[in-house]
């Protein structure tokens, strides 16, 4: 049962990415960072090993049983609660964020630097949910590969974020320096920063 749901929740996550990035489809920005830094490219292969993983588990399972976690039923579910609050977080954060995302670090046209709902407190939600759903379909799989690359996704983000924040100082200037003292990296600032 936890293997359909898997399935579910996955396509689910897919199926919004791929709409909103099918909105940036023939856009052309002002500016574009490059992306062919060792950090991007180690994101890059923990990805597709991730992937690997994760059709192994849909479709060969026996090739992965081998790292089977024993996790209590409650613990898998409440990765299936986890999943779902980051689908929801994810539409919530593609719809603040508009024209601006994209795929790669880029400055759009008329970029507008975005402090609303869910970036009013957080500079990187979007990655603060990506990390979340990995580790929530890790604990639906109850798999140990699967959580391992989960863990190991959450590194490159941490370079990745700093990159773009040197990007948006570049472009916003003071602005997004007192938007930073405002807000966390990944998550909500503990103390109150001002
Ligand atoms: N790191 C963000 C956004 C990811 S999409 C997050 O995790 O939610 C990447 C694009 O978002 C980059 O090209 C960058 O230009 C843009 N971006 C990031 N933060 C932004 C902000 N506060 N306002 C406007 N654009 C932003």
């Amino acid at each position: 049962m936890f293997r359909i749901i898997f399935v579910v929740t996955f396509s689910l996550f897919a199926v919004v990415r791929i709409y909103y990035r099918s909105q940036t489809i023939g856009r052309e920005s002002e500016k574009e960072e490059s992306l062919r830094d060792p950090q991007t490219i180690f994101l890059s292969i923990v990805i597709l090993s991730y992937f690997a993983a994760m059709f192994s588990y849909i479709l060969l399972p026996d090739w992965i049983f081998w790292a089977h976690l024993d996790l209590h039923v409650v613990i898998r579910w409440s990765g299936v609660v986890l999943a779902a609050l980051g689908i929801g977080l994810l539409v919530w954060i593609h719809h603040t964020l508009g024209r601006q995302y994209a795929a790669k670090l880029e400055i759009q046209k008329e970029h507008a630097l975005i402090e609303a709902g869910p970036y009013k407190k957080v500079r990187h939600p979007m990655y603060t949910v990506f990390i979340l759903f990995s580790l929530a379909v890790a604990l639906i799989a109850a798999n140990l590969l699967i959580l391992i690359f989960a863990i190991l996704i959450a590194i490159p983000f941490h370079w990745i974020s700093r990159k773009e924040e040197r990007m948006l100082i570049d472009q916003f200037g003071e602005e997004y320096q007192s938007y930073m003292k405002r807000s966390g990296r990944f998550l909500p600032p503990f103390r109150r920063k001002d």
